[in-house]
This record gives C-alpha cells, structure tokens and sequence, in this order.
C-alpha cells in the first residue's frame, strides 16, 4: 500500500466523522488536506506518497553520487566528459531518448567512458505526469531501445521528467523493472545562473548516501564545466568520496 491510499483512507475515515457529526465544515477541512497532501506529493518525491521514490543511497560511507539530466546535448555534454575524465569521476546520465536518437555517439561516449546512461523518457513531455499508463509504458521503452541501441546496455533506472509522478508512473516504472529515482539535492541549475549559487545550495543538503542533481541540457557548458568543477572540489573538501549511483543504490 502505497501512502497515497493512505492519505485517501483517512479522508474518508475523516468523511464518516463528519457525517457522524453532521459538519459540513469538517468534511470540507479533511478533502482539502488531503488534496494538498497528494498535490505536494505530485512535485515532492522525497513525501514518497504515489510509491517507492529512491531519493538517497546507503548512508554508512561518506559517498556522493552526480547525476545529470536532459543531456545528451553536443553544446555541453563533450566538455563536461572531458572535465568529470580529468577529474577521474563518473557520474549518472539520465538522458532524454529522443537526444540520445539524435546524437548516438554521444551516449556512447558517455558509457565507454565508465558512466552510466539511464532513462528520462522518450520526448520529455511537459504532460508526461498526465500519461495514462499505456502511454508511459510506450513511452519509457521508446527511451529504453534508443539508449540500449546507442550504448548497447538496457537503463535500470528512470526519473521522470520534472520529478512529477503519480501512481501510473510507478506502475508504468514497474512493469518495465525500471527503479524510479529521485535526488536528494538539486542545484536548480536551469534557474540559477551563479556557479557559486548553486553549489552552494548543493552542499546545505548533501549528506552521505546523497544523489546529487544538476542539468546536462540546454546549459551553457562554461556554467556546467565551472559548476561541476568547484562542486567537485567542495564535496572533496568536505571529505566525500563520488561514486556512481549504481555503488550507492547497492
Ligand atoms: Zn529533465
């Protein structure tokens, strides 16, 4: 049972009681919480609320994982390949299926190199929270045969476009065994123009077990490269070792 049909039991649970009581007041309190729950648990994945969202890895070593949406893009994705090789990390590409159709040896690139590409649906759909689960499903493995064409290996992981979900994303992640991913901190890199910025409210949330995201798409590459390169150099500071999310996920 997921704790959206939790939230739903004790709305109704709250309609029996204001029914008893015979306010109509209550049963109005009670619908619009319950709606706000399951409205924030839309946008929230750490609430968990539509099902098994992983938004951190195992906590007893000081490991992070980066991982980076939207890519691959051939404005940023080459420049940040040669930073994370110079840097010796490896890093988790959630990558856009119809990008990586695009640019084919790019996701190639990526994997050769020791990261992993993994799904973020097919066309990045500003409506994909609104999918019925047919859709989703066609629309996740259109993203799953284009990465597993380009890079030879099947993803195992999918985060949804924007972090929305819904119960018809996790039954749609499900049927395909894809585990539906989070993160813990998120740069807000698409909005937040300052390296500093946005290192920073990196590193007020990042803790052991950490799945770290920032964007690899439609970025400038010298705020991606500058970015990545003092977060990179703060995380090793503070003395966290950077792994791919499949070590931390183990
Ligand atoms: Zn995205």
């Amino acid at each position: 049972m997921s704790r959206h049909h939790f939230v739903i039991g004790i709305m109704v649970a709250g309609w029996c009681v204001a029914w008893w009581l015979g306010s109509v007041l209550l049963a109005v309190a009670v619908t619009v919480g319950a709606l706000i729950v399951l409205g924030l648990g839309v946008a929230f994945p750490k609430l968990r609320i539509y099902g098994p969202y992983v938004c951190f890895g195992r906590a007893d070593r000081r490991q992070v994982a980066l991982t980076f949406d939207d890519g691959p893009d051939p404005r940023s994705t080459p420049a940040l390949l040669d930073l994370l090789r110079e840097a010796g990390v490896v890093a988790t590409f959630f990558c856009v299926g119809r990008k990586v159709a695009e640019h084919p040896e790019l996701a190639a690139r990526i994997v050769r190199e020791g990261h992993q590409v993994e799904n973020h649906s097919f066309a990045h759909s500003n409506h994909t929270n609104f999918f019925t689960v047919g859709r989703l499903r066609a629309e996740l493995t259109q993203a799953q045969d284009s990465i597993e064409q380009a890079t030879g290996q099947r993803p195992q992981l999918f985060r949804p476009p924007m972090g929305l979900s819904n119960p018809r994303v996790f039954r749609a992640a499900r049927a395909l065994n894809l585990k539906v991913i989070g993160w813990t901190a998120r740069g807000l890199d698409t909005k937040l123009t300052e390296p500093v910025e946005i290192v920073e409210r990196i590193l007020k949330r990042v803790r052991p077990g950490g799945i770290l995201l920032l964007h690899d798409g439609n970025i400038p590459a010298e705020r991606l490269v500058a970015t990545v390169r003092k977060l990179l150099d703060k995380l090793r500071d503070a003395g966290y070792e950077i792994v791919r999310l499949d070590r931390i996920l183990e």
